[in-house]
């Protein structure tokens, strides 16, 4: 709101900008995101945010044959596969246009969709098992839990709100190829920071936002500051730990109480090739365990891949020792890729869960909370408006998806003091 005549300060508890989205460097200086990396198709707001502040974005590796794994087997879709696979893509991308991504609960029908897991509904609808997995895995990694813990109604509007099911699954053609930004996507919250200069401050946990007729106060350990308006970016479940006075609308609180967070380990394992495309493998995985993509630099003087672990197998592997996890986890890459994998140069692992200020990677909506609470979700309380990804209607838990967010909230406030 800079230059439109509001003033603002930027209260953020880390010592860093970015959140979740946080680059940091391996020991030969490549830079690799711990958390956010890619931008997909459809994602104009952030192509034009990496465009103004300069920062490259390029094409993911895409050479090589994908592999898809069914417990400990290789498995591929014959044509009778790939027929039922469209069929239920048709299907679903069908029932997902009928979501209202403004307002899910007036979907028709979101009662019943909102009961039903998406797991259950492919139980029953999809026959043949290698389609099953097809859409178990990655939805799975989407969601950060198995696919029975998330609603059908929430499942539709995820994909709605990220392009469709088919664009999701990679198996639109016409879409732009997913991209990332060299040099890691940090660089963009890097950016926007140094334009807010001494308006952000640093390791300024808020703890306690009061209200009264006049404004707003927003207070942690060692600052009180107040406002006219204060919007609220945080995840869910962190938000659950700060203190409103008066109290959140009942609903509100509802609503944070059934928006948990899933988080799976993000590993990166560098190697001094990308040896998996001599095998003609592209790097690109679904297994039980996780997804594997090929983040090499572009002219192949290096191999790394990148692996998102299951929610459920994370939050077991974060039980053992690091190093049994790290083997555990190598283990796993070389039945994919061979032995070489389980050598690499350099091995890094997050995991969100652990992060004080983000309780994981992407928070759902479980059942009952869009039929019951959703109208609350981007509902101003009094002075305080609602941000972050998980308020967004478009790419929804995409970095998109918080800057959609943020665009929509800045306009709340402009609209109100302006
Ligand atoms: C492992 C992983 C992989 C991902 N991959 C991708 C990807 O490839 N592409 C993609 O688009 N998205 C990806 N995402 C999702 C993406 O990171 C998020 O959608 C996005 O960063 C959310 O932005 P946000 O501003 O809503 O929330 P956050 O990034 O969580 O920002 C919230 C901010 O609030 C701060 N905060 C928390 N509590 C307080 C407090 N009390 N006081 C002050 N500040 C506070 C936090 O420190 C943080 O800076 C990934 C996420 C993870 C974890």
């Amino acid at each position: 709101m800079l230059g439109e005549g509001l003033d603002v300060v930027l209260l953020e508890a880390r010592d860093r900008v970015g959140g979740r989205v946080h680059s940091v460097a391996l020991r030969n200086g490549m830079m690799i995101d711990c958390g956010a990396q890619w931008i997909f198709a459809g994602q104009h707001r952030i192509r034009t945010l990496a465009d103004q502040l300069g920062i490259q974005r390029l094409p993911i590796a895409d050479q090589g044959k994908p592999q898809v794994w069914a417990g400990d087997q290789a498995i591929s879709l014959d044509p009778l596969d790939k027929e039922e696979l469209h069929r239920v893509i048709r299907r679903l991308d069908a029932m997902a246009a009928r979501v209202d991504l403004e307002a899910p609960w007036a979907t028709p029908r979101a009662a019943a969709w909102e009961a039903k897991s998406f797991g259950a509904w492919i139980e029953t609808r999809v026959s043949r098992p290698a389609v099953a997995t097809f859409f178990r895995i990655p939805f799975e990694g989407h969601h950060c839990v198995p696919v029975q813990g998330v609603p059908l109604l929430h499942a539709l509007f995820y994909a709605r709100s990220n392009g469709g099911f088919k664009v999701m699954l990679g198996l639109d053609a016409k879409v732009a190829p997913t991209e990332y930004f060299e040099g890691g996507a940090q660089q963009l919250p890097l950016g926007l920071a140094k334009r807010l200069g001494c308006r952000i401050r640093l390791q300024s946990a808020v703890t306690r936002i009061v209200q009264n007729p006049h404004g707003v106060t927003v207070e942690g350990e060692t600052f009180r500051l107040s406002g006219d308006r204060v919007i609220v970016a945080v995840p869910p479940p962190i938000l659950r730990s700060l203190v409103f006075e008066p109290s959140l609308p009942d609903s509100r609180a509802d609503l944070l109480q059934r928006m948990p967070m899933g988080s799976g380990y993000k590993v990166h394992t560098l190697y001094d090739k990308p040896f998996w495309r001599h095998a003609g493998w592209s790097g690109q995985a679904l297994a039980d365990f996780g997804l594997t993509n090929d983040s090499s630099p572009v002219d192949g003087s290096q191999g790394l891949l990148v692996t998102l672990l299951q929610a459920s197998y994370s939050s077991r592997l974060s039980q053992l020792p690091a190093n049994a996890r790290q083997d555990e986890i190598l283990r796993k890459l070389g039945q994919l890729f061979g032995p070489q994998a389980l050598q690499p140069i350099e091995y890094a692992e997050f995991y969100w869960a652990n992060e004080r200020y983000s309780g994981g990677d992407v928070a759902r909506l479980e059942q009952g909370a869009w039929v019951d609470f959703g109208p609350s979700l981007r509902q101003p309380s009094g002075r305080i408006h609602w941000a972050g990804t998980e308020t967004a209607t478009e790419y929804y838990s995409h970095m998109e998806g918080a800057i959609q967010s943020g665009q929509r909230a800045a306009a709340e406030v402009a609209k109100e003091l302006l």
